[in-house]
């Protein structure tokens, strides 16, 4: 699904040597480079505070102990995402609230927001799934209507960009309250092992973050609150500052390769390519909005598993993200929940597939993708 083999051989140099840098430093834990690399994200976003931390869940967690959420709490979030969203939610004892999602761009469904809303709701985390934001205007409105905290989970689309209906843009992940976001290898910006970061424009917040991330601690050995250990370590902040100088033009590569999945595949009448919003409401093309963290189809009225398995013997990797919607998973189960309420989820779980996306995907392997893929449906 991703080359970071072919990806390192480009920028190996940099790499190589501010790696080396950190071990003739012996600077392992909180040596400059974990500064360094904090500035050059938060210019890169324009977000007041970017705080590292050792990985995406921990992020998300962090977060809400940040906005202060407390057992008992309900947190809204997408039924369909990867788990460690919900999975930090009940961690912290709080009640996580799924919900449905659009069935073009796979984000979270507006008026199903709505509807969850009680008494007791407190935060709408959206996840930016795939690489696109979700209605952030929309979500921001309720979330000020009904005084609800707005944690954006933005381990998927660092780099995208939102646009407003006046025509301003912001990047994704310094919308709401706070953003989380992974640098998990095959994430858009990936390190060398695991990585995450908190963004947010709350100089409080983030002062409470920086706390949280280190036990607890405001001044060494006195601990105002209970924390958690979660460090980005000077290696990965290392690689990751190596890396940021190219985020754009990564996210511009996977742009590219999946215009030209779309062209292959817009006219095909089993497969549904993928949709975006406000810039561009049917194929998603030209904008800056989407960076494809997964180039995701959906297939109708055909064998998607037997399609998957086809494309695996051939070589060509091919994952179903995400197979089983959240509120059907064991741990996640809950008598609040109808089926009639996931009528989207339900069907994207059966309908979607995901196929290889990368900065190095080269002309004649999406040819033979995309050759394969039609060959097998006729
Ligand atoms: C990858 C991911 C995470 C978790 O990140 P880790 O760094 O693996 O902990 C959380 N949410 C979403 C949507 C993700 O894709």
């Amino acid at each position: 699904m991703v080359d970071l083999k072919g990806q390192y051989q480009d920028i190996k140099h940099s790499v190589d040597n501010t790696i080396q840098k950190v071990i003739d430093e012996a600077s392992f834990i909180n040596g400059p480079k974990v500064k360094e690399f904090q500035t050059n994200l938060e210019n890169y976003l324009g977000v007041k505070h970017v705080i590292p931390c050792a990985n995406g869940t921990d992020a998300l967690q962090i977060a809400m102990m940040g906005v202060g959420l407390k057992p008992g709490d309900e947190v809204i979030t997408a039924d369909f995402t990867f788990a460690a969203t919900v999975e930090v939610v009940a961690l912290l004892g709080l009640t996580p609230v799924l919900v449905d999602v659009e069935p073009n761009n796979f984000n979270i469904d507006i008026e199903c927001i709505k509807k969850a809303i009680t008494s007791k709701t407190k935060a709408i985390v959206p996840v930016h799934l795939f690489g696109q934001c979700a209605n952030m205007e929309a979500i921001l409105k309720i979330a000020k209507d009904n005084n609800l905290f707005v944690i954006e989970d933005n381990a998927q689309a660092i780099g995208a960009n939102y646009t407003f209906s006046d025509g301003s843009k912001a990047k994704a992940g310094t919308l709401g309250d706070v953003a989380s976001t992974s640098f998990f290898p095959s994430k858009n910006l990936g390190c060398y092992g695991d990585g995450g970061a908190i963004f947010t424009n709350d100089d409080d917040l983030a002062h409470k973050i920086r706390g949280i991330v280190n036990h607890g601690m405001y001044k060494r050995y006195h601990h105002d609150v209970v924390g958690v250990n979660s460090r980005l370590d000077s290696i990965q902040a290392a690689v990751l500052d190596a890396k940021l100088p190219k985020l754009d033009s990564y996210n511009k590569a996977r742009q590219n390769a999946a215009k030209k999945y779309n062209t292959a595949f817009r006219a095909h009448p089993n497969l549904v390519t993928p949709k975006s919003g406000r810039d561009c409401d049917n194929i998603c093309d030209n904008c800056d909005c989407h960076v494809f963290h997964q180039y995701t189809l959906k297939l109708k009225n055909a064998n998607r598993d037997g399609l998957v398995a086809h494309l695996n013997t051939k070589g060509i990797p091919c994952g179903v993200y995400y197979p089983i919607p959240l509120h059907r998973q064991k741990a996640y189960k809950s008598e609040r929940y109808n089926e009639s309420d996931f009528k989207v989820t339900n069907q994207l779980s059966k309908e979607v597939f995901s196929l290889p996306m990368h900065t190095e995907l080269e002309d004649d392997q999406i040819d033979y993708i995309v050759n394969t893929i039609k060959e097998f449906l006729g």
